[in-house]
């Protein structure tokens, strides 16, 4: 059996299938990830431009990154690794996925129990007020402006409403992540190197409550040891096959 096809057998045996994904599944849509060699941490410094106390510092320089990465976010089309997986869940196979990605391709591409670990460019909120602006008030503040967008009630800077270093998780989310974890007969990882925790936990989790761990991934990741199955191959050709196959 090739590993397609295995991976095929366990989705088919061990239901209900919960889906983890990273970065890796939205490469193939030409967003880079961030550990790789040509990830964004190869030329960024993350303490700079994705941590709290760099954003309390200096903003600016945070939003300098920030409106490089919407834009690079909004010329991107889910691919047809985020579509396999939202046409299983249709189909009644995938039970939910459950996201580290900020970029909306899974809702995009029709996936509907998505659950938002790391948050989201869909909102911008005022540190000060707290009122949230959407993701098109954003850009068109951005384009308004150069720096970093203002908030239109009060004035003060805007944040992305993603986690950043240094912040805790939304804890709805990563509760919502848990339990499925726990109930998940097969968790699915796709395109994460699961360093990062506390989502890197998630398949320990899973296997802890008796079930089985797959994981999609190009190179290897931290948690290898814990699978039944690694595939060291791209998340959109893999994920297609499997839709075919199950
Ligand atoms: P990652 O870059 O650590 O890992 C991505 C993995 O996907 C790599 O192992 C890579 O080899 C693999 N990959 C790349 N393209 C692939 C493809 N086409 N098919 C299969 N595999 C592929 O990304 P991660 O695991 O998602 O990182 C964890 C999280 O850290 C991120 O999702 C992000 O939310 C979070 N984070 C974000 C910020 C921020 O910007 N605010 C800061 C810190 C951490």
């Amino acid at each position: 059996m090739d590993p397609v096809e295995q991976l095929a057998a366990l989705v088919r045996g061990r239901p209900p299938c919960v889906v983890l994904t990273g970065a890796g599944i939205s490469t193939e849509s030409g967003i880079p990830d961030f550990r790789s060699r040509s990830g964004i941490w190869a030329d960024v410094d993350p303490f700079e431009v994705a941590s709290l106390s760099a954003f309390r510092r200096d903003p600016e320089r945070v939003w300098e990154f920030y409106r490089w990465r919407l834009s690079v976010l909004g010329d991107a089309e889910p691919n047809e690794g985020h579509l396999a997986l939202a046409e299983l869940e249709r189909r009644g196979v995938v039970e939910a996925v459950v996201t580290q990605n900020i970029d909306l391709l899974h809702a995009r591409a029709g996936s509907r129990n998505v659950v938002e670990v790391h948050g989201s460019i869909r909102t911008s909120s005022c540190r000060r007020c707290r009122a949230a602006q959407g993701l098109e008030r954003v850009r068109e503040l951005l384009a308004a402006s150069a720096g970093a967008p203002r908030c239109p009630r009060c004035g003060a800077v805007l944040k992305p409403d993603v986690v950043f270093f240094e912040e805790p998780l939304p804890e709805a989310a990563i509760g919502e992540a848990y339990s499925l974890a726990r109930r998940a007969g097969l968790l699915l990882v796709v395109g994460s190197s699961l360093e990062v925790y506390p989502v890197a936990e998630v398949p320990a989790v899973t296997r802890r409550a008796g079930g089985d761990v797959a994981i999609v991934n190009r190179g290897a990741t931290a948690q290898d040891g814990l699978a039944t199955l690694t595939i060291d191959a791209g998340a959109g050709e893999t994920l297609r096959r499997l839709a075919e196959l199950v």
